[in-house]
């Protein structure tokens, strides 16, 4: 019996497609592919850079945080008032994420909110932060979040000081401080 080349397409491309079909197929071409790069400011190279965004399971980053920490970043908490090691905090320096490291605020846009939070005028730049809308608790505010790693690390309001009028309220469990030289 002799075998028309279109079957032998027809066979061929079933066996292609079953394969890309198969569960688990799509994962591993995921898992493979390199991490989102975005840009980002460095305090310390004092400019703009290329780094890979941050994803961890659950598990993951249970593992590399505090409890407090997990609570606050991958949990959208709040720590309570006056109660975080930064609120009253006046080093020279920059606070990253303790989640990733970014470069999130500088001691110079620290300022006395009197809320009993680590507050800021700005972050380090425009890209260092992630605003969301955030409607829960019957209020609406402006979350803001680690655009590398996507941990929570707290509000944006506009009742703040000039010369922004912007109030970045931060819990200090969501921060890590480096010492680092004026910019
Ligand atoms: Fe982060």
């Amino acid at each position: 019996m002799k075998i028309r080349p279109n079957i032998i397409w027809t066979l061929l491309g079933g066996i292609i497609f079953a394969v890309v079909m198969m569960p688990g197929f799509h994962q591993r071409v995921e898992a493979v592919q390199p991490a989102a790069q975005i840009k980002v400011y460095s305090a310390e190279k004092k400019g703009y850079v290329m780094t890979d965004s941050v994803s961890k399971t659950k598990e993951e980053w249970k593992k590399a945080l505090t409890k407090e920490q997990f609570h606050i970043l991958r949990e959208k908490g709040t720590e309570p008032a006056f109660s975080g090691k930064y609120a009253n905090h006046h080093e020279q320096g920059v606070y990253r994420c303790a989640g990733c490291g970014l470069d999130l605020f500088r001691s110079e846009d620290k300022f006395e909110s009197g809320t009993g939070w680590p507050s800021f005028t700005a972050p380090v730049a425009a890209e260092n932060v992630r605003n969301q809308a955030d409607n829960s608790l019957f209020m609406r505010r402006t979350e803001v979040l680690c655009p590398r790693c996507s941990g929570h690390l707290g509000h944006v309001f506009d009742d703040g000081p000039k010369p922004t009028g912007q109030r970045y309220c931060m819990n200090s469990a969501a921060l890590q401080f480096v010492a680092l030289p004026k910019k």
